[in-house]
């Protein structure tokens, strides 16, 4: 037998406890920055298998280490394990038990499939060249994330690459997806306000009317995208926020206006910020407002390694037990892009649709969000994969 398949069976060995140790989570969910049990959980695991362990990196976060006996390199492996502010809506005996908290994204099998492979390489690290890390991730579906501060605090120290898995309930069982270069969406937050002058419906020639200037606004940073960003370049500027006014024969002194901007280039996110800051300038001057303008950096753009995601696809078929696909980018967002500005490597998406099972095809976020639990062997498999490419000669 060879070293994959020795190390395959014993995953697939596993795969009850892998089952279990998500279904015990999916019970117990905990909301971003709140995952103290979670993350005691996970603690208490990884060290039942000698694996060592530091805990609270950069808040709930934990980084394992498994050593391997020989040097070489330092290969990294990312799961994240908050859930969301949702009341679950399945009827699984194992439904959270938490009210109003779920595991709704499939954080709970990330962690799992992790487990179970950190489980198995400790148990070989004699054939290891270099050394495995373990990087249980708090807090990825709230901004600022855990990654950015895990990672200042040491999470990628002497870590050669990173990966990353991604279960995916629009994606059917056994199909890998991923892309080279950007593959996900950076995300800025705008909070703005305009202050103008107040005053009678009927003398508007004595005020500075904020949402006759703000409506003008809004159209205004439109065009960024249509008019100053190349076609070629995919961008969202959103308004989702516009609050002024108090009565119908008042003009309103001040308006608030919030909105997203997304792009899936980091030259194009700070251009659409630059020229944001121009419009506002120019209106100031045009309209005399005054404006107060929050632009807060939310994740960047999550770019992949070309030759690591090659890596992935040839991993993938030479497995022969599951497909790769090259999946369109999307202007949804991950923190594992954090990573990425560091370090190499790759985040891939796992097909987790049954097709034959309705249950697995709702949205990620949905209160009724299921996925077939045969996908967290693929990740295991895939990860095993990667490790062995790196680590065993
Ligand atoms: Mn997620």
């Amino acid at each position: 037998m060879t070293v994959l398949n020795d190390l395959y069976a014993q995953l697939i060995s596993n795969e009850k406890e892998i089952i279990a140790i998500r279904r015990h989570l999916h019970q117990h969910p905990e909301l971003s920055f709140k995952e103290k049990n979670t993350a005691r959980f996970i603690a208490n695991q990884l060290n039942e298998m000698n694996i060592e362990v530091r805990e609270q990196v950069g808040g709930n976060g934990l980084v394992g280490i498994i050593r391997g006996e020989k040097p070489g390199k330092t290969i990294a492996f990312r799961a994240d394990f908050d859930a969301l502010p949702i009341q679950e809506e399945t009827d699984h005996e194992y439904r959270s038990k938490n009210d109003g908290v779920m595991h709704a994204c499939g954080h709970d099998g990330h962690t799992a499939s992790l487990l179970g492979f950190a489980k198995v390489l400790q148990a070989n690290r004699h054939l290891l060249h270099g050394n495995i890390v373990l990087i249980h991730q708090h807090a990825e579906e709230k901004p600022p994330g855990g990654a950015k501060f895990m990672i200042e605090e040491g999470a990628l120290e002497n870590v050669d690459k990173v990966f990353g898995a991604h279960l995916a309930s629009d994606i059917p069982l056994g199909v890998i997806a991923s892309r080279p270069g950007s593959m996900m969406a950076s995300v800025d937050h705008f909070i703005l306000t305009l202050t103008g002058r107040g005053g009678h419906g009927a003398y508007p020639h004595e005020t500075i009317d904020t949402i006759v200037i703000g409506s003008q606004l809004i159209s205004h940073l439109q065009q960024i995208v249509s008019r100053r960003i190349r076609p070629i370049d995919p961008a969202v500027v959103t308004v989702g926020k516009f609050h002024a006014g108090t009565a119908f024969n008042i003009i309103a002194e001040r308006a608030e206006i919030e909105g997203t901007v997304r792009t899936l280039n980091d030259g194009v996110r700070k251009k659409i910020e630059m020229e944001m800051r121009d419009i506002l300038e120019g209106v100031k001057i045009s309209d005399k407002i005054d404006y107060e303008l929050e632009y807060i950096h939310g994740y960047p753009v999550l770019v992949n390694d070309k030759d690591e995601v090659a890596l992935i696809k040839q991993l993938v078929e030479e497995a022969g037990d599951y497909q790769y696909v090259e999946i369109e980018p999307t202007l949804g967002a991950e923190d594992f892009a954090y990573y990425l500005q560091h370090v190499p490597g790759a985040f891939f998406n796992v097909g987790a649709r049954n097709l034959d099972d309705p249950s697995t095809h709702f949205p990620h976020h949905h209160p009724k969000f299921n996925f077939d639990e045969r996908a967290l062997l693929d990740i295991g498999k895939l990860f095993i994969r990667i490790a062995h490419h790196y680590l065993i000669k």
